[in-house]
């Protein structure tokens, strides 16, 4: 599903090194924490998986294909494979939560009935019964229980989650955990960066530890350690 072979990303102004020869792979069907503290390189590993950048040395490999070889116009089909939920869940204010997900799958031109779908993404969450309010009427949870049936919506075969409990508290931190673990045993692959080690002590899959941007520990056994 992904590998990394011996990434490095170097922020030329700052000479930073984001993170240093970093080598791991990724398996379809597998959950796996990233985890650290803040400035590990966690969100740069996130988003060389994207692609929003590109590395300074090495090579990324999503689904078989070298990342660097991807031609511009051919990267939103690709990015379309990934869901995305983040720590703040950037749901459109101003839609429902059924017509926050209806807007995703037209806009990737799913067609057929999309209320349809985007109930069933919402019964997934448990909240087909909010269908109709707007994120500042849902709770903190529900709001990103929204944002996972959205990144889920259009069935992509792997999902990344930035700190998504970073603003929850620890039972619905929990219930977001669950969830998403509930989406990896359908067979998603989900990737976890975090430095909750609450969230990874609770739930031990796999986790890859990062310090000043090396791989510190990867371990399938789960746990925190730093
Ligand atoms: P984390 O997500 O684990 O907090 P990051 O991946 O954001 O860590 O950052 C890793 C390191 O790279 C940090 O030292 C950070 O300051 C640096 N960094 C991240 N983005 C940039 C950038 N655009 N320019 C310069 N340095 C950056």
């Amino acid at each position: 599903m992904i590998q990394f072979h011996r990434v490095t990303k170097t922020y030329s102004r700052t000479h930073t090194h984001a993170i240093k020869d970093v080598d791991f792979r990724i398996n379809k069907g597998e959950f796996v924490y990233i985890t650290g503290h803040s400035g590990a390189g966690k969100s740069t590993i996130l988003a060389l998986i994207l692609r929003r950048i590109t590395p300074t040395e090495g090579t990324v490999y999503l689904l078989g294909q070298d990342l660097s070889k991807v031609a511009d116009r051919k990267l939103p089909l690709l990015r379309r494979k990934i869901g995305m939920v983040f720590q703040d869940h950037r749901l459109l204010p101003q839609l429902s939560a059924l017509d926050n997900l209806v807007f995703v799958l037209r806009a990737t031109g799913e067609r057929g009935n999309l209320e349809q779908r985007a109930l069933v993404a919402l019964r997934q969450v448990a909240l087909a019964h909010k269908r109709k309010a707007y994120p500042v009427e849902l709770s903190l949870g529900e709001q990103q229980r929204v944002a996972i049936a959205r990144a889920m919506v259009t069935n992509p075969p792997l999902l990344l989650c930035d700190e998504p409990t970073g603003n929850l508290d620890p039972d619905i931190s929990w219930e977001i955990l669950e969830l998403l673990n509930d989406v990896n045993i359908k067979g998603t692959t989900v990737i976890v960066a975090t430095h909750s080690r609450d969230l990874v002590d609770r739930l031990r899959r796999r986790t890859i530890t990062l310090r000043n941007g090396q791989v510190v520990r990867d371990d399938e056994s789960g746990g925190y350690a730093l």
